[in-house]
């Protein structure tokens, strides 16, 4: 199947991330862990933007963005340097952001995503490194705000900026991308997803191969679809009724779902760009090959691993790949030596749904438990042990609970507050497989006291099986499997 996108949308991406996972900002000492902290108490003069203030590059933020880079199969600049892109806005102080121009420390990357023709690449082409500025908090929304106040916490934060091709043909195929990237930065281990602000997205999108509008600083993934999808319509709409898609930057209101148009676009020459007079342009080459030795085992890789060394199916590997931590709990569960097969299933569909459904976003793994916290509230946290799905895997394996005892017991973990082991709940909710003779009784009990249902079973109404069936379950207080209830009555009545 090849598909021809037939409304000719192409969407690009530029997608800001904070390298919050290092321990200063990008160009002085102050901490980047600011996220519970008061307003404005991560500060110092450089990231304050005072005058007289010289910038110190933080050396784990130039390796970290050669770490990206090669990890998108990137080319990295053999001189790359900073430049001064020159604005005035309240979040910048010093009237220029420092970030880099026309030397990107990584150029011509990819990335292989599930599109929608099968596997499609997304060409990058370029990723670079900057300054956040501070935060703008509006109080109220955006354009009915009365006021708004600045928080100089996230001032200098180091980000990296990449930029992709136009070359998502869908909403659904950016979400891809988005989900593919983070994933792969959260394997690096330069980028923790889960904090605010830590990602922000642009999106270019056009329609029928026309004049593209960029729709600004989306936070989430599933907000870069929605906006997408109203965009999208938005510009058919326009078209339809004869009017001209301008270029222009819109802002996405996530509450009621809409794009709201913010200005006409500025072109780079509006900026001002010049170097950077405080640092001094940089040949990095020479630290390649030792960072290229930290890389560690990417998605794609592990995923193919998955399916060889333990025998499961392309889907299971995808999920369970698709979170660095989610997959080495998998394999801690592996290692114990149950059933690889079986515990795929148990994790990536059943576990990885209850999270999913409980919107609950994996945060944490130490070798023996994985915590997660929930999406909206982050007081929200939770756990569950490589233990507890050795053992029900195991139980489930020797048949001593039933498929729906077994997420049960999944779901009283998520739900609880106490720690309790699979057996313990098993136990306690009488969760356990009912014992063949007691269904065998439960059979011969039923078929004695519904003498009605029998002979209307015998005449051919198959549906009185059914009720026969829901008898046998009631008297094992659902713990009997009910295809072997039903197996059991058939062979009784019918030989
Ligand atoms: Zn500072």
């Amino acid at each position: 199947m090849v598909y021809e996108n037939p409304d000719g949308i192409r969407i690009g991406l530029e997608i800001h991330i904070q390298l919050n996972k290092l321990k200063t900002k990008m160009f002085c000492g102050c901490s980047t862990d600011y996220h519970n902290a008061a307003p404005n108490t991560h500060t110092c003069p450089v990231c304050l933007g005072l005058p007289g203030t010289l910038p110190v590059l933080n050396k784990k933020a130039v390796e970290a963005a050669i770490k990206v880079g090669l990890a998108l199969e990137g080319e990295i600049a053999e001189e790359t340097q900073f430049h001064r892109k020159n604005y005035f806005y309240p979040d910048l102080p010093k009237g220029f952001q420092v970030t880099q121009y026309d030397f990107p420390i990584v150029s011509k990357g990819k990335v292989v995503i599930e599109g929608e023709d099968g596997e499609h690449v997304v060409g990058i082409t370029r990723a670079h490194m900057e300054e956040d500025p501070g935060k703008l908090v509006h109080i109220g929304s955006i354009e009915k705000s009365k006021g708004v106040l600045i928080d100089y916490n996230r001032s200098g934060m180091p980000l990296i900026e990449t930029v992709t091709e136009p070359d998502m043909r869908s909403p659904k195929e950016a979400r891809r991308f988005l989900d593919k990237f983070r994933n792969i930065l959260e394997y690096l281990d330069v980028f923790d997803g889960n904090l605010e602000g830590a990602m922000r997205v642009d999106a270019n999108v056009s329609v029928y191969w026309g004049t593209r509008v960029e729709i600004k600083n989306i936070s989430s993934h599933k907000g870069v679809e929605r906006a997408l999808l109203y965009e999208i319509m938005r510009q058919k709409n326009v078209i339809r009724r004869g009017g001209k898609i301008m270029l222009e930057t819109r802002h996405f209101d996530e509450g009621r779902g809409v794009t709201i148009s913010m200005r006409t676009k500025e072109e780079a020459e509006d900026y001002r760009y010049f170097r950077e007079p405080d640092l001094m342009p940089m040949r990095v080459t020479g630290w390649i090959p030792a960072i290229k030795e930290t890389l560690p085992e990417l998605p794609d890789a592990k995923r193919a691993r998955f399916m060889e060394q333990y025998g499961i199916t392309d889907m299971h590997a995808r999920s369970l790949t698709s979170k660095i931590m989610l997959a080495d709990f998998y394999e801690s569960v592996c290692a114990t030596g149950v059933d690889p097969k079986t515990a795929a299933t148990w994790t990536a569909d059943v576990f990885l749904g209850e999270l999913n459904y409980r919107d609950l976003a994996i945060s944490s793994y130490d070798g023996k438990t994985i915590g997660f916290i929930h999406a909206k509230d982050p007081g929200i946290e939770n756990s569950f042990k490589v233990l507890d799905m050795v053992e029900l895997v195991t139980l489930f394996a020797e048949g001593k609970v039933s498929d729906r005892a077994a997420v049960e017991v999944i779901r009283t973990i998520l739900d609880g507050t106490e720690e309790k082991t699979p057996s313990q709940i098993i136990e306690e909710k009488g969760l356990f497989k009912a014992e063949d003779d007691m269904v065998t009784r439960a059979v011969a009990e039923t078929i004695a006291e519904n003498a009605a249902a029998v002979q209307d079973y015998l005449g051919g109404a198959e549906k009185s099986l059914n009720f026969l069936v829901g008898q046998v379950m009631k008297k094992t207080k659902g713990t009997a499997d009910a295809k072997t209830a039903r197996e059991l009555i058939e062979k009784e009545l019918k030989g």
